[in-house]
């Protein structure tokens, strides 16, 4: 089809392109008629410019005005003129085209929402506009995210190449990986009965690249975890991720603080401090109930117990006495919420694991509590000066297992910062988590797990601790957050074979099994590793606080929904049972008699 070609994009003309003639070529974003006039929003990647045409325009052009229909993609020919009424919210907010030809290069049936966005009306249902996604990316708002992230990309490419990283693709069908999520598998048709894992991350091929003997690795990876997904979780995400030799810890924080403050200035022009404060996870979640703080606020939380251990109160006695905790923290000048509002805030420390909730009030110089009888006056006044808490305020205290009830009280920590708006959206607070438990106990499996994972380096200090009493062996890891988001996580990596042979029996691995799942790392190890570290970003997350979004969807092209649905092209969808049969897998009944919801039918069909 030939068409007249657009001169300049629809973002593109200013006062100065007066009296030109030019062409346009875009979707049809708006149209409206006032009195024989009639303006025609026309839109693309680069902005929205008004044509109008009025009585005196050319036959054809009023002709072709009558018959289009919001997101129809046209060509427009006409000449640039000063606007009446300028727009100053648009970038050609100054300036219009007074039409001269239009041609219509594609009509669009009526779209089931609109692509125009309107501060007082609410977005079309989520499910809807992932249906329709081409439709739903065509705003320019979602637009923007995706070029914010396409120029992310290219600072990270730039960044670690000027840092001597080399660029390398690991695969994609590899071996199931460690990073304790669930894998997603791939069967082989050609070795039936065996399966491809998807990876959770290239960590085994990151440090075996280290072996290579490529001293530094960078990738944008692509991983894959078959977790239940929360709001913010996706099963396929985007890593950026990096591996180096020869390094210790400061060396991989201080290449990433300069990656992140590139990118803060080049994306938002916004100089970030270095460098960024470091806590030790136990100071995080004394101080902040979290081992991701945001640090945009203060609300910091007391330990309590001491002062209260031998007071009347049993939940208080019983956690002192346990080697627990009681920790308080103060929600300034809320002495007046309610029951019902304390009831909500009781519920949730509850869903983040605490036994229950505890208050006090202070108003007007007297203090409110359900267990005022229990402390009494002299400990009653003790809390308050050692929580800082003035007339006005409510302390919030919990009781029980260190780390659950500090996660419980930062939780409420949290709730509180953003009931009383103390989270500003412009500020970015980064800081590094350090010296994080090695280990953890599962109760459920009964075995030791690693907290990041299972070829992190222990602290070389904590290394005799590895037999005696491995909980408290601390790890080389690290963690990068921002704003109450982990946005980054890595570890420097075990690189001697018996030590990595002792982690994964300390994990529960028989010497078999072991070899069976890490043997080809176990291996390489043999064959001269250097020390060596890395981290990887999480890059979809990054681009939400980058693009100022809570909802991971806006920064993923095509995403899925909750339920790991992708409702636009219907995956996941059957297979037909010729491909079944070529795999070698049978579908159990009991499976197959769950298909067939009427969703999944016409939205594979
Ligand atoms: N592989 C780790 C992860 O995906 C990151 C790292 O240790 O470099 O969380």
């Amino acid at each position: 089809m030939t068409f007249p070609k657009r001169t300049h994009t629809c973002g593109e003309l200013r006062p100065a392109h007066i009296g030109a003639r030019v062409v346009l070529n875009g979707w049809v974003h708006a149209l409206r008629s006032f009195g024989g006039v009639t303006f025609v929003d026309i839109r693309d990647r680069y902005g929205i410019t008004q044509i109008v045409a009025d009585e005196s325009s050319p036959d054809h052009v009023r002709q072709v005005l009558g018959s289009l229909g919001t997101e129809y993609v046209v060509a427009i020919e006409g000449i640039v003129r000063r606007r009446e009424n300028p727009n100053p919210r648009r970038a050609t907010g100054e300036i219009e085209i007074v039409a001269e030809s239009i041609v219509v290069l594609a009509q669009s049936e009526l779209p089931p929402f609109e692509i125009a966005e309107h501060d007082e009306k609410p977005l079309a249902s989520e499910e809807l506009r992932l249906q329709y996604r081409y439709l739903d990316l065509r705003r320019p708002s979602l637009q923007r995210n995706f070029v914010l992230r396409s120029a992310v990309y290219q600072i990270a490419h730039r960044y670690f190449a000027e840092h001597g990283f080399v660029e390398v693709e690991t695969p994609i069908l590899m071996k199931s990986t460690p990073e304790g999520a669930r894998d997603f598998l791939v069967p082989s048709r050609i070795h039936k009965g065996k399966f491809y894992a998807l990876p959770q991350s290239p960590q085994l091929y990151k440090q075996i690249l280290m072996v290579a003997g490529f001293d530094r690795y960078m990738q944008i990876a692509k991983c894959f975890r078959d977790e239940d997904l929360r709001a913010d979780r996706q099963p396929e995400f985007t890593q950026i991720d990096l591996e180096m030799s020869f390094v210790t810890r400061d060396d991989v924080l201080e290449l990433i603080e300069g990656f992140t403050a590139t990118v803060w200035h080049e994306i938002l022009g916004i100089a970030v401090e270095r460098p960024f404060p470091r806590l030790s996870w136990r100071q995080a979640l004394e101080r902040y109930g979290s081992d991701k703080p945001d640090l945009r606020f203060g609300l910091e939380l007391t330990d309590i117990t001491a002062i209260v251990a031998d007071t009347a109160f049993e939940v208080f006695r019983k956690a002192a006495s346990d080697s627990g905790i009681v920790a308080a923290l103060v929600a300034p000048g809320c002495a007046g919420y309610s029951r019902k509002q304390i009831d909500e805030l009781a519920e949730l420390a509850k869903k983040h694991g605490a036994g229950g909730l505890a208050w006090i009030k202070w108003t007007d110089g007297a203090v409110q509590s359900p267990i005022a009888k229990f402390l009494g006056d002299a400990v009653l006044d003790r809390i308050r000066q050692a929580i800082g808490a003035r007339d006005g305020d409510l302390a919030l205290i919990v009781a029980g297992e260190w780390e659950r009830s500090l996660v419980a009280l930062g939780a409420l920590r949290t709730a509180i910062a953003h009931r009383l708006n103390l989270a500003d959206s412009s500020t970015f607070r980064f800081a590094w988590i350090v010296d994080f438990p090695l280990l953890e106990w599962d109760g459920d499996q009964q075995r030791y797990v690693a907290r990041h994972h299972p070829f992190t380096a222990p602290m070389e200090e904590d290394l005799p601790l590895l037999d005696r009493d491995p909980l408290s062996v601390r790890a080389q890891a690290y963690d990068l957050v921002c704003n109450g988001h982990e946005i980054g996580g890595g570890s420097i990596r075990i690189h001697r074979t018996d030590l990595q042979e002792r982690m994964l029996e300390l994990l529960g691995f028989s010497r078999e099994h072991a070899h069976e799942r890490f043997g080809f790392l176990l291996d390489a190890l043999r064959y001269g590793a250097p020390p060596h570290g890395g981290i990887a970003l999480g890059f979809d997350r990054w681009i939400m606080l980058l693009a100022g979004t809570d909802n991971i969807r806006d920064v993923i092209a095509f995403p899925k929904t909750t339920s790991g649905l992708s409702l636009m092209d219907g995956a996941p969808s059957e297979v037909s049972p010729e491909q079944l049969d070529e795999l070698g897998i049978a579908i159990a009944t009991d499976h197959r008699s769950g298909r067939a919801t009427p969703e999944s039918d016409s939205r594979t069909s």
